[in-house]
């Protein structure tokens, strides 16, 4: 039950959101339409009249519709009027044009119109019923479905024909509606159907072909054990917006009972539910979808003798050279880009089904109509049709009621007033891609219809800025389908078609192509050469530049070659068939490397350096070649580029190493090599050695080179190991400047180059006092209780228990200073007082 509601959906998605023009044709807006229509009306197809043009021999039909209401325009009291198409059936005599309006009996809907222009045979044109056509090819009706009560019309569907499509219509012309003629139309068949409804349960198959022949055979119940007019409905692949084609002929039911129907699909059935109506309008719809691969267009007529049915057409040897010949007209011709392409695309079909198409010698014949020319021609459509295919049937009859039909010519036309896309890229969104319209025109002269499948050429619909350049495989099949029936037997009094093949299809010249395995390969090793070329070629020739292993080749390939030389290589490729060469040349394509690459020059740098930043260099070169430079631990690498590297010294010594090398993918050069001696920064320092105000200083610093010294007392040296006399006694910053290369460093000491006289022990029990003679204090220790000063006649001539002693005042001259220790011991010493 899942599954069954999961395809429902996905249908209605497909079927409600598309936004693609139908067939070949623009999509119109309904404003536009509604604008641009000089009549709309409600109505229903009551009758078709075929005719031939009183301008050409080709075949039009009159469609008779039975007006109910008038949205846009006036028809002058008449009841009906008639829609002129091309196309329809006189005697044997079958013409129809894809795209074009195409309508059944029966059809209802609302018809968008414009004035008849098409030249009318007399009993057409004085039949008394007013004549039109529509105002948009396939848009120019919008379909009802009267079981549900739904409008179709492309990319919309109105949901209440009364309410939503009504006000729409009025909206739009500002007009209120004129009722000609009550419709009595039930809009709610559904709604108001009998309760005993019918049920499809299976498909007996679950995809088929449509207008091939192909029976759909469906079970269920209550289907009622007569037809009647019962049905079976397919989505109409015309449209592909949920309007529904009946299969209206009783030739096609082949079963009906209450419990199983088969019946032949007709030719315009696209992928879909399928509807089923019984006599009694009881109404079923399948929520699973059935597949149609291709669509075989069908003549439907009414042998003599027998009821309507359908009949497949075959194509058959026209031109006595197997198949058909195709002529442009000059105005064609004269357009490069429309001819190119149209030989593009009738090669794609040529050579993917093998169908007997060739193009002839030009033609000024410009008129569509049977005259034995398959034109290619142009046009200007005053509607939205991009392009159309013509096609011409005859049919005769076998026996009794048994016909065969086939294809006597083929026209086609393009409209001249579009912005047309020519090229192999993507077209733009304003664009249509003349190569996809052609090949859909040309799958509808292959007598294919449309499918419902948005990647098939035959999908009832393109967008501009679409692009479809190859067909598929239902288009093949399909294709395939309809030449291999008329390649094998002789259809009336025409012979039967002679198929192509792969080697005789071509019939453009080809497109040059190929790609190498490799862009950077390396001397001695091998790069594979691939044919990407596209067309059908006959010769190929390759040209490998110089020191290939070959210098050039013949055959499609892939060829593999080496290179002895290095450098950039220029590879050509031309590519030849019947109709022409192509060539393609790729300039410097691929690069040949050098297993051992040139190794780098000139390296810049110092070969003493400090601690910290340097900066290393080599000279740029050509070619493509990485760099690897190698520096030893003590050096890390904190910017550069390719060419030059700054590193940051950590560690002094050396000689340290440091290595740069060019690289490719092959191999490596010889290293250019430098050697670099790193230098600390000086570190000064030094002793000072006082002696009064004689001071040594011993230096004794590191890593520098010369030094400069100053005392302090605006005197400087810049000896190693200076001895100073500092002028006074007191302190002095004494500073020393050390200088090497990297850097000078500075480095100060206070120097004191007075000392007061002290005691102390020089060694064990040896006392002494120092300096003597004394300049101004003395310094006692803490062993110290008392001091006397006597002068040298035994005068005491100061006492005291200080630790220092103020001896400034004293003349010059000899004392005796005696000190009692804490111990009680007394020591004395001799002191002398040195004048200024
Ligand atoms: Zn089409």
């Amino acid at each position: 039950m899942y599954f069954k509601k999961l395809l429902l959906i996905v249908l209605i998605i497909f079927t409600e959101k598309n936004i693609f023009a139908q067939c070949a044709i623009e999509n119109w807006s309904i404003e536009k339409r509604t604008e641009l229509s000089s009549l709309i009306v409600e109505g229903k197809v009551i009758k078709l009249n075929s005719f031939r043009s009183a301008y050409s021999k080709a075949i039009y039909t009159a469609t008779v519709i039975e007006v109910y209401k008038i949205f846009k325009g006036n028809i002058n009291g008449s009841k009906t009027i008639e829609i002129i198409t091309f196309g329809g059936q006189i005697g044997n005599e079958l013409h129809r044009a894809d795209p074009e309006l195409e309508l059944s009996k029966d059809e209802t809907g609302v018809f968008l119109l414009v004035n008849n222009e098409v030249k009318l045979s007399d009993n057409i044109k004085n039949n008394g019923i007013p004549e039109f056509q529509g105002v948009a090819s396939l848009q120019s009706l919008i379909s009802y479905d009267l079981m549900y009560n739904k409008a179709f019309d492309g990319e919309k569907t109105y949901y209440g024909i009364e309410t939503e499509l009504y006000e729409k219509l009025q909206d739009l012309t500002g007009l209120k509606f004129y009722e000609v003629k009550n419709s009595a139309i039930n809009f709610n068949l559904f709604k108001n159907r009998k309760l005993s409804s019918p049920e499809i349960k299976s498909f007996v198959q679950s995809s088929a072909n449509s207008g091939t022949g192909d029976i759909l055979t469906i079970k269920g119940t209550g289907f009622r054990n007569t037809r009647g007019n019962g049905r079976i409905e397919f989505l109409d692949a015309n449209y592909g917006d949920g309007r529904r084609v009946k299969t209206p002929f009783a030739a096609d039911y082949k079963v009906w009972n209450d419990t199983m129907i088969s019946v032949r699909i007709p030719t315009r059935a696209g992928t879909g539910t399928i509807s089923l109506a019984t006599y009694d309008s009881n109404y079923f719809t399948t929520s699973t979808s059935f597949k149609i691969n291709f669509a075989h267009l069908n003549a439907s007529f009414a042998p003599s003798g027998g009821s309507t049915q359908y009949f497949t057409t075959d194509h058959v040897n026209d031109n006595g050279k197997g198949g058909y010949t195709f002529q442009m007209n000059y105005r064609f011709k004269n357009n490069n880009n429309m001819v190119n392409t149209f030989l593009k695309s009738l090669e794609t079909w040529r050579c993917q089904t093998f169908m007997n198409w060739e193009v002839g010698r030009d033609t000024s014949i410009n008129k569509i109509e049977p005259d034995q020319v398959n034109i290619v021609k142009l046009t200007k459509n005053a509607n939205n049709v991009l392009a159309t295919c013509y096609s011409y049937w005859n049919g005769c009859y076998v026996s009794g009621t048994e016909m065969e039909w086939y294809v006597t010519e083929l026209d086609i036309e393009a409209d001249s007033t579009r912005n047309w896309y020519y090229g192999t890229g993507n077209p733009s969104g304003s664009q249509y891609d003349f190569q996809s319209v052609i090949s859909h025109e040309l799958g509808h002269g292959h007598q294919l219809g449309h499918v419902i499948a948005s990647q098939e050429m035959m999908h009832w619909s393109i967008s501009p800025g679409q692009k479809k350049s190859s067909l598929s495989s239902n288009d093949i099949a399909g294709g395939t389908y309809v030449k291999d029936k008329s390649i094998k037997m002789n259809v009336c009094s025409g012979a039967k078609l002679i198929a192509l093949n792969s080697t005789n299809c071509g019939y453009t010249k080809p497109t040059a192509g190929f790609k190498a395995s490799l862009l950077n390969i390396c001397e001695s090793k091998d790069v594979v050469f691939t044919d990407t070329s596209k067309g059908i070629i006959k010769t190929y020739l390759w040209k490998f530049d110089n020191g290939a292993s070959s210098a050039s080749k013949t055959g499609k390939g892939p060829h593999t070659i080496t290179y002895s030389t290095t450098g950039f290589k220029t590879i050509k490729l031309f590519t030849t068939n019947d109709f022409g060469t192509d060539s393609t040349v790729k300039t410097n394509y691929i690069e040949i490397l050098p297993t051992k690459p040139p190794m780098p020059q000139n390296l810049k740098f110092k070969d003493t350096t400090c601690i910290g930043t340097s900066t290393y260099v080599v000279d740029t070169f050509n070619g493509n070649y990485n760099l690897t430079w190698l520096f030893p631990p003590e050096a890390s690498e904190i910017g550069g580029g390719k060419y030059s590297k700054q590193v940051n010294w950590t560690s002094s010594g050396g000689p340290f190493k440091i290595l740069v090398k060019s690289q490719n993918l092959c191999g490596s050069s010889d290293s250019l090599t430098g050697s670099v001696w790193v230098m600390n920064n000086p570190v000064p320092s030094f002793t000072a050695t006082e002696n009064g105000r004689e001071v040594t200083f011993t230096n004794t610093s590191q890593f520098a080179d010369s030094y400069k010294w100053y005392f302090g007392d605006s005197d400087s040296s810049s000896l190693l190991n200076p001895v100073h006399i500092y002028p006074l006694g007191k302190a002095y910053v004494a500073v020393l400047k050390a200088t090497n290369i990297c850097k000078t460093v500075v480095f100060s000491k206070t120097v004191n180059p007075y000392h007061p006289a002290h005691i102390y022990n020089r060694a064990k029990n040896e006392i002494y006092f120092s300096p003597n003679p004394v300049v101004d204090q003395i310094l006692t220790s803490e062993k110290v209780l008392s001091y006397k000063i006597f002068d040298i006649a035994g005068k005491e001539l100061l006492w005291g228990d200080k630790k220092n002693i103020n001896f400034e005042k004293f003349e010059k001259g000899f004392y005796i200073l005696n000190l009692k220790l804490l111990n009680g011991e007394n020591l004395i010493f001799k002191i002398i007082k040195k004048g200024e």
